[in-house]
Order: C-alpha cells, then structure tokens, then sequence
C-alpha cells in the first residue's frame, strides 16, 4: 500500500546539492580522462545507453527514497536509473579520488564508472547521495571503459541488500538494470575477452566519500582544499561533533577508527571477505562499499581469499581484514596530519582502532557463542580453540555456528547426540577422524560447562545465538547461479535471493535450499570460488 505521501513522479524528488554546492569543482566541463587538480569533482553526464531493461528494484530502499511502487515498475524510473535522463535537481558528477592499491600508493584513481547523480532529502529529513555505478566513463577511466557487466552488478545488488539485513554497515542498491549493449571483459586477464551483457547498479548512501578523497588532496599538497573537505564531511556527516576545531579533527578520526572496527567485526561474524580492501574502497562512514571480488567464507578458511588478483600475498584475507583496515586508517592518520600539524592526538585515536576491535571481537565472539558476556580468562582459550578445530577440517562457517546453538546446556547427553547435529557442517566425513572427533568432542564438553556458569535456559540461548549467526548468507555459488540464470534473461533467482535475504536469521523453510553447503561442482568453479577485479 502506498501512502499518499509516497512520491510518484521523479522529478518531485527534493535534491540538495551540498558535495557540489559546498566543494570546488574541476573547471574542465570536458570528458576527457585527465589529472584533476584543485577540485573535488567532476561534472559529468552518464551515457545514454540502447534498450534499457528493469531487472530488479530492492523496495525497502525505495522506501528510503519515499519512492511508490507504481513509480518504481515505471519505464521512467529505468531510464532515469540507467542514465539516460536526469530528473529535475540531479546535478551530474564524479568524485576525485585516490588511494593505496595492494599497500601502494596509486595517485589519482577517482570514480571511474561511478555518477553520482545528487543527495536526496526524504521525508524524515535523511539526506541519501545517489550513485550509478556502471553509466560510462569520466574524467577518473583512465584506460578503463566506465562500464559493469550484467555480473559484477548482480554481485553488487545482492550482496548490499544482504548485508544491510544482516545489520552489516553497508552502501545500498535500489535498482539492477541492464543497458541492452554488450561490454567486453577478459575476465581472468588471460587473453579470453568475452561480450557480457551491460549493467548499472544505482546505489545509495548517506555519503560516497572515502579515505581516498583524503588521500589525494595530501597528496597533492592542497591543505587548503583538505580542510574544506574534512570541515564539510563534519558538518554534514558528523554534526554531532560541532563546529570544527583541532579537537573535533581528533574526534573525528576517532570515530572513523571506531566505525571501522565495527564494521570489520561485522565482517569476522558473518564470514565476510571484501577481497579489495584498498584505501579508496574504505568509506570515511564506516560502511563496506565496492562490492567486487568479495566472497563468503563457506569452509572456516582464515587464509582464503576469493580474489585471484590477491592470491599471491593475500593480503586481503580473511584473517589479515582487521589488520588492514588498521594499516588503512594509518594512511587516512597521514592524510589528514595537516590539518593538526601535530602527530600524537592521531596516533593517540589511532591506536585505539585496536582496543574498540578488540572489544568488539570479544562481544561479538560470546554472542555468537551465546554467553552473556566474554570472560578472557575462560573464552580467550575458548574461542581459540574453537576457531583452531574449525579451520583443520573443511566446516561451514555458517552451518556450524547455527547447529551449534541446537545444543542443549543443561540435558546430559551421549558424545554421539552431542555430536550429531554439527556433522551437518561437514564438507569431507573422511576428515572427521577418532582424533579430530575426541578434540571436538572435548571443545563441547568445555563449551556446555562454559555455558552452565550462565544458566540461560536452552530457548533463550539459542533465540540469543541464532540472532547473530545468520541461516543464510550470499553464498558464492548461490550469486552465481543467479548470475547464470540472468544471462540467460530469467531473472527469478536474483528476486528470490533478494527476498530471502531479507531475513537472513529467520528459519525459512521455503529457502531451504539457499542454506544448504556449497555443492561440490562449485569448489574449484570461476565465480564461485575464484573471483577477479574484472567486472
Ligand atoms: P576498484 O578497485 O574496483 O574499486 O577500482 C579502482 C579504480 O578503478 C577506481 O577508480 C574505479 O572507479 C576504477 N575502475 C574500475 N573499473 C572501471 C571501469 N570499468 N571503468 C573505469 N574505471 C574503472
Ligand atoms: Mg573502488
């Protein structure tokens, strides 16, 4: 049903400009690739494209936006959405940006195939930036094309959504269209281009500035135009913080850190792996953002990476996550250095990245364990010796830790029955030898009597438990079934996903399917278990 307040015409939408409005702009109104100096952007036009078709719209992000579901199935809303028309107050722009790449610094890189096409302010008051990733090249292409395929854009859709209803920090998608024209990508970089189908990915966030957008105004040696940035982001993404000031400067990377750390436990509970976690893919709210060769951790793998362009140094592991992120505020610390001329007050808020991860990784540990609270002197060895059991066999993550809260805390129980419910989790049964089996048969003893010094009834643990360790998860091979099916038109699977993914905690016995283990065809298949940048 819509309310009568629902929007029902694009151009009623209520824009206010501020990035472009407030911030300087590139002089040159050409779209030709180039170094940007002295601005913050660069107006530009998305790319008109043949025969755009809807593909899928996620409605709770409409709802963000106020949009109603007439206007949301309209032809208009697909072209707008695909860039061929701006809608009254859009105001055409690409950010500049840039960022340390795989630890080194890369100089300019900058919305390269991503539009922003301006800041709505809904109905509560929310401002929300709108973004096309995937409408044509900007100044920021470099030698790049400006363009996402079918693919890459399904992976970004899904995931966002996913990860928003996990209670994961995260950019939004409202729409996946396809542009009707092909797009050539080698997908491995091994000499085989392939024609894929075209797509555009609107996204939405309260802001698209990153790290990057600090790094390069450093880098340039503009502290001037430094502090108009840093003092704007405050004032419109953290007015909480005041006026800005020295100390608010302080409080603020402060809190950058904190949000950072959040977000990353998020990531280590739900088995995330962003796969690209280069200064420019870290946004200065806390929020995961680029969705690229990123994957979920099926089998406990804190080595894995689904990236191939990473699967030398695997820097962006699974394991290496909370490191990097640290290493990365590091680099933002050195970008934003003069706007206080004085180290210790960064290194200060810096060094506390680890103290709120640490926090955060314990709370977060004991929840998906359904303590009440972590007790170092018992969960320290706990938790290792949980996580060391998980990674020495193939065990799904999010099987294991779901089948886990089934135990029973108080009900004595044979080393059979105790063991039972987690075989589920198990990809190879000839690994779960007499002595693997002894070892975990005495974590769950341990674990059971752990769990006795709470006294929580079995029901309350469990509801407490399956609160944070979702049933369902964008499991590689699931998008890519999708993708599989889309490129041949059906587009059914992406809207079931969407939809189950919407209560990625609940028991949905009709989505059964979508918690099942990785099947065995998809362990070594491209796109479910290897991913590259090419997108
Ligand atoms: P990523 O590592 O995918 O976040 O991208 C790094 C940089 O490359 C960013 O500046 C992107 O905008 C740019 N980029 C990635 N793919 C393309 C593309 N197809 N066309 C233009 N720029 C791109
Ligand atoms: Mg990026």
């Amino acid at each position: 049903m819509n309310s009568p307040t629902k929007i029902t015409h694009l151009d009623a939408l209520n824009f206010d400009n501020c990035f472009v409005r407030e911030l300087p702009a590139d002089p040159d109104p050409g779209n030709t690739r180039r170094q940007v100096l002295g601005a913050c952007y660069s107006k530009v036009l998305p790319t008109p494209v043949a025969k755009p078709i809807g593909v899928a719209v996620a409605k709770e992000v409409a709802d963000l936006l106020d949009l109603s579901d007439q206007l949301c199935a309209s032809d208009d809303f697909v072209q707008v959405f695909v860039g061929n028309r701006l809608a009254q107050g859009m105001d055409a722009y690409a950010m500049c940006y840039g960022g340390h790449q795989f630890g080194m610094w890369a100089g300019q890189l900058g919305d390269g195939r991503a539009i922003n096409l301006g800041e709505v302010i809904n109905r509560n008051g929310e401002r929300w930036a709108l973004q096309l990733k995937g409408a044509g090249a900007t100044p920021y292409s470099r030698n790049a094309d400006g363009l996402a395929v079918l693919r890459s854009s399904v992976r970004e859709f899904l995931c966002s959504e996913a990860m928003f209803h996990l209670g994961v920090p995260t950019t939004r998608a409202l729409s996946l269209t396809l542009t009707g024209e092909f797009v050539v990508r080698d997908m491995f970089y091994d000499g085989n281009p392939k024609a894929e189908l075209g797509a555009v990915v609107c996204r939405v966030a309260p802001s698209f500035t990153r790290f990057g957008n600090f790094q390069i105004l450093t880098a340039q040696r503009n502290p001037a135009l430094l502090k108009q940035l840093a003092d704007y982001t405050i004032r419109t993404d953290f007015p909480h913080l005041g006026e800005p000031s020295p100390d608010v400067y302080v409080a603020w990377f402060a809190e950058v850190c904190q949000r950072t750390a959040a977000m990353i436990v998020h990531w280590q509970r739900v088995g995330f792996v962003h796969g690209v976690m280069n200064t420019d893919n870290m946004s200065i709210l806390g929020l995961t953002i680029d969705y690229g060769p990123y994957g979920w951790l099926e089998n406990y793998d804190p080595d894995w990476t689904p990236n191939t362009t990473d699967s030398g140094e695997r820097r962006y592991r699974y394991a290496h996550q909370p490191q990097i992120a640290f290493w990365n505020l590091g680099q933002l610390a050195n970008a934003i250095f003069p706007l206080l001329g004085v180290a210790p007050p960064l290194q200060q808020a810096l060094a506390s990245y680890t103290e709120y991860f640490e926090q955060g990784w314990q709370a977060m540990m004991a929840d998906k364990l359904g303590l009440l609270a972590y007790q170092p002197a018992t969960d320290d060895e706990l938790c290792s010796s949980l996580l060391g059991l998980l990674a020495k066999v193939e065990t799904d993550m999010t099987i294991f830790y779901r089948q886990l809260a089934e135990l029973s805390a108080h009900q004595a129980v044979s080393d059979e029955a105790l063991i039972a419910p987690l075989l589920l989790a198990y990809y190879r049964p000839e690994q779960l030898t007499a002595d693997y089996k002894a070892q975990l048969l005495q974590w769950l003893r341990d674990y059971l009597a752990r769990l006795q010094q709470d006294g929580l009834a079995d029901d309350t643990k469990k509801a407490r438990m399956n609160a944070v360790n979702p049933k369902y998860v964008l499991r590689n091979y699931l998008a890519q079934l999708a993708i599989d099916q889309a490129e041949q038109g059906d587009f059914s699977m992406i809207h079931k996903l969407l939809d189950c993914l919407r209560h990625p905690y609940d028991e949905q016995p009709e989505y059964q399917e979508f918690a099942e283990k990785r099947p065995d065809w998809a362990r070594q298949r491209p796109g479910c278990s290897m991913l590259s940048c090419s997108s």
